[in-house]
């Protein structure tokens, strides 16, 4: 299937306070985010013509750039008009929203005390992350070479462009050998996340989750254990070892596009997608739903 290229559609952007035509939405080559990584961004999903989450993406966004040593010359509630009225002029009412903001053109090289934060935000129509049938058969993810880093060695709390590069390297190298996503440890061997989301483990009935301290504590991820606490599992955050998969009677994906995707192979370790997840998997579909149909109302 051709992919219609992100730079040339038809449609409106969000660009630095106006709604500006999508092809027009440019940026210099010499921007410092290009070259350093000065950028955060979000991905946030549209349910009914509601943005799910908005508060908490947008608040996110703005402690990424802070993370980043920047402010967003825009408020917590000018971001999120920002993006309703992206969504509003792209005419969707299912879909996907990308805000972002970087450092700018105004200073070359390490030190970008001088740049000026631009952000932009732009929405489109966006099916599912992983294949639809994941969602009942489950996804096979190799085991990444790569480790998420330290937070000493990165800012991992951030939801920075920078800390994707080894994503994107770990999600090729497990697409080159017919995975659909690959599972990283953290620098201490520990399970950390997949590429884009986070992990869950069904072990004797408890859900146990990777304490987030070196990668992103995902907002699907804190909705999934507010279920699971609702529907009286016991949610354990602890530091888990890879071999503990072997004890997993089901294991599962949480992020914003991957939404709760079962996952049926890790390299050696091999999963039936269950009834813990599709519980959850109702559950969360009952909530994007209820929480648009009330935005409605
Ligand atoms: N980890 C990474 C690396 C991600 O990119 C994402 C998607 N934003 C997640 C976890 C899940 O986060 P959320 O549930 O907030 O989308």
């Amino acid at each position: 299937m051709a992919i219609i290229p992100y730079d040339d559609r038809d449609g409106t952007i969000w660009f630095d306070g106006r709604l500006v035509p999508w092809r027009d939405a440019k940026i210099h080559v010499l921007t410092h985010a290009l070259h350093y990584a000065s950028c955060v961004f979000e991905g946030e999903k549209i349910y009914n013509g509601r943005v799910f989450k908005l508060r908490e993406h947008s608040q996110r966004l703005i402690d990424s750039g802070r993370i980043l040593g920047f402010d967003i010359p825009w408020t917590l509630e000018q971001i999120e008009e920002a993006s309703i009225a992206t969504v509003k002029a792209q005419g969707l009412t299912q879909g996907y929203v990308r805000p972002v903001a970087w450092r700018g053109p105004e200073q070359m090289g390490v030190a970008a005390q001088a740049t000026r934060i631009h952000m932009a935000i732009a929405a489109w129509d966006w099916g599912a992350y992983f294949s639809p049938e994941a969602r009942f058969k489950g996804l096979r993810l190799s085991w990444a070479k790569w480790v998420r880093p330290a937070p000493n060695t990165a800012p991992t709390a951030a939801k920075a462009s920078g800390l994707y590069m080894i994503c994107t390297l770990s999600k090729h190298a497990a697409e080159a050998e017919g995975y659909e996503d690959a599972l990283m440890l953290d620098w201490r061997g520990r399970i950390a996340e997949a590429t884009g989301a986070n992990i869950f483990l069904v072990i004797d009935g408890e859900l146990h989750t990777p304490t987030p301290d070196c990668f992103l504590d995902g907002i699907t991820r804190r909705t999934v254990m507010g279920h699971a606490r609702a529907r009286q599992l016991k949610v354990v955050e602890r530091a888990i070892m890879p071999e503990e998969l072997a004890k997993a009677q089901e294991v599962f994906l949480t992020g914003t596009a991957a939404e709760i995707t079962p996952v049926s192979e890790i390299g050696e370790y091999k999963f039936t997608p269950g009834k813990v997840c599709r519980m959850l998997i109702e559950d969360f579909d009952r909530l994007t739903q209820a929480a648009s149909a009330a935005s409605a109302a």
